[in-house]
């Protein structure tokens, strides 16, 4: 793993916490994403080399509704830049890891990501991602 790539947060109005972030962080958040496959509409702050993306559900079905709806809002995931997420995938599978994603699939700003089970990681939700185009 390389660096802490960001921090996720489930939120439950975005356009609410990315005032209160933009107060916080002393900065506007850069873009919003949706991601469609996942149920989510993401925000994303720059803090030096660390994002913050905040996360609102779209559909009862996401992840992100399941968990404010068990947990309330908060820290979701701490992602980490990988150089290769498959072969990421496979190393922490072979150390006992239980993987969610089986592949990198597409994720929000131009990433790749893939997602450990929090049962394998003394329950914090833990992405692994690298960019896009590093990929191809
Ligand atoms: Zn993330």
């Amino acid at each position: 793993m390389q660096k802490i790539e960001h921090i996720g947060i489930a939120v439950k109005d975005i356009e609410e916490s990315n005032k209160l972030f933009a107060k916080l962080l002393n900065s506007e958040h850069y873009k919003m994403e949706a991601v469609a496959s996942e149920g989510v509409i993401t925000s994303f702050f720059q803090i030096g080399e660390v994002k913050i993306e905040l996360l609102q559900a779209t559909s009862k079905d996401s992840a992100i509704h399941k968990f404010i709806e068990s947990k309330g809002e908060g820290i979701h995931h701490i992602a980490f830049a990988v150089e290769d997420v498959n072969s990421e995938i496979k190393r922490l599978k072979a150390e006992g890891f239980d993987a969610i994603h089986q592949e990198g699939k597409d994720g929000a700003d131009g990433k790749i990501i893939a997602f450990l089970h929090p049962k394998s990681t003394n329950r914090v939700l833990t992405e692994i991602c690298s960019d896009k185009h590093a990929a191809e």
